[in-house]
């Protein structure tokens, strides 16, 4: 889309914010985010942080494809694989643990539902569900609890050292977006 390839500065130059379209070339990290070296260090609160300051743009701006009542999901901007969904409270809080009662009804809810949509816009075989906690368990941003949702296919990684451990991501975030936000209230 025109109006996506000509946004002029883009917002992000380090991490989960949205802003770089055609990023689609991403290397093969499972274990740790590809732009954790841009990111971890920039953040020192809440007013700096790119899970804060997401949910003040539009959801088109910012990859969001669902906004709840104490949390929200967006896309990552530097998927593992197409649909690489992060859910996150709009709270700046770094643990699980500080999670509320309700915040964590939420957050785990809008984690079965983020398996339904991509189940149901894309049909993974399986997924890896994970919150890296703290800088030592791997966070790309530490200070902002974040809960990855990756959708798996057979033998999604098992090209990848053929062709020296990057991974084409095929479709466009923009895409993805529209896809995942469309399905989210209708799938169940
Ligand atoms: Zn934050």
């Amino acid at each position: 889309m025109s109006e996506q390839s000509a946004a002029p500065e883009p917002v992000v130059d380090n991490f989960e914010l949205p802003g770089v379209p055609d990023a689609f070339q991403r290397l093969w990290t499972p274990h740790r985010l590809a732009y954790v070296k841009g990111g971890q260090e920039k953040v020192t609160g809440s007013h700096n942080c790119p899970f804060c300051e997401a949910p003040e743009r539009s959801d088109e701006q910012s990859l969001i494809v669902h906004r709840g009542k104490l949390g929200f999901v967006v896309l990552n901007l530097f998927p593992y694989n197409p649909g690489h969904l992060l859910v996150c409270p709009y709270r700046h809080v770094p643990d699980y643990t500080d999670l509320t009662v309700a915040e964590t009804a939420e957050f785990a809810a809008m984690s079965q539902q983020a398996m339904r949509v991509l189940r149901s816009v894309s049909s993974p075989s399986g997924f890896n569900l994970g919150m890296n906690q703290g800088v030592t368990g791997g966070a790309g941003i530490a200070a902002h609890l974040h809960q990855h949702i990756v959708p798996r296919w057979g033998g999604d990684g098992n090209f990848l050292p053929i062709i020296a451990g990057t991974k084409a991501i095929t479709q466009t975030l923009a895409d993805t977006r529209e896809q995942v936000a469309a399905a989210w209230n209708t799938v169940d």
